[in-house]
């Protein structure tokens, strides 16, 4: 199996020169996200296999990611609703898939509980947004959908690469606002 846990810190999944977890980064900074798992880098086999899921949308690629996700999650957030982080407008357009989307359907027919509670502005959105709601940054690309009116206190997002985590602590603090107690992060690689 290609992922490692260890030596990865538990709130960002970036390497670790030494034993002290959090990271340097993680250690003085007042993070949304409780805690990120990551399969992988992203490079070698596992940055082929998101990149042939995205642009060739191969789905035994997408049912082999799900079940190590699914063991990941089996392992680590036990019981715990998944939840998917939409994708970028803009990739779909390009003719990209959505692995995210793909990955998180094998999950669920696992016996994965998934909440599709995230929805990501589009750009009309974002054109009419004033100059005080651009400024304040990636947060307000991530709304939680009408009609959610309870979310679990416990919640874990998915996501195919994690750079920065700005997404995921976006993603984290809209469903924190919104009740959920503690917010995780599952991605495939981490950049
Ligand atoms: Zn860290």
């Amino acid at each position: 199996m290609p992922w490692s846990f260890h030596n990865s810190c538990s709130l960002c999944a970036a390497d670790l020169a030494g034993a002290d977890d959090p990271c340097p980064n993680c250690r003085d900074r007042n993070t949304s996200i409780d805690g990120v798992t990551a399969l992988g880098h992203w490079s070698g086999p596992l940055r082929e296999w998101l990149s042939g899921l995205k642009y060739g949308g191969d789905s035994r690629l997408s049912y082999w990611l799900a079940e190590c996700l699914v063991s990941i999650w089996k392992n680590t957030y036990p019981g715990v609703t998944v939840v998917p982080v939409p994708p970028r407008r803009a990739k779909l357009h390009f003719g990209g898939c959505d692995p995210v989307g793909l990955i998180v359907r094998r999950m669920g027919a696992s016996g994965v509980p998934v909440g599709r509670y995230l929805k990501r502005r589009g750009n009309k959105a974002q054109k009419n947004m004033t100059r005080e709601e651009r400024l304040e940054g990636s947060a307000l690309n991530y709304h939680v959908k009408k009609g959610h009116g309870h979310i679990p206190q416990d919640l874990v997002l998915l996501d195919d690469v994690m750079t920065t985590g700005t997404t995921l602590r976006s993603c984290a603090s809209v469903l924190k606002e919104r009740g959920a107690v503690h917010v995780y992060g599952m991605v495939v690689c981490r950049d």
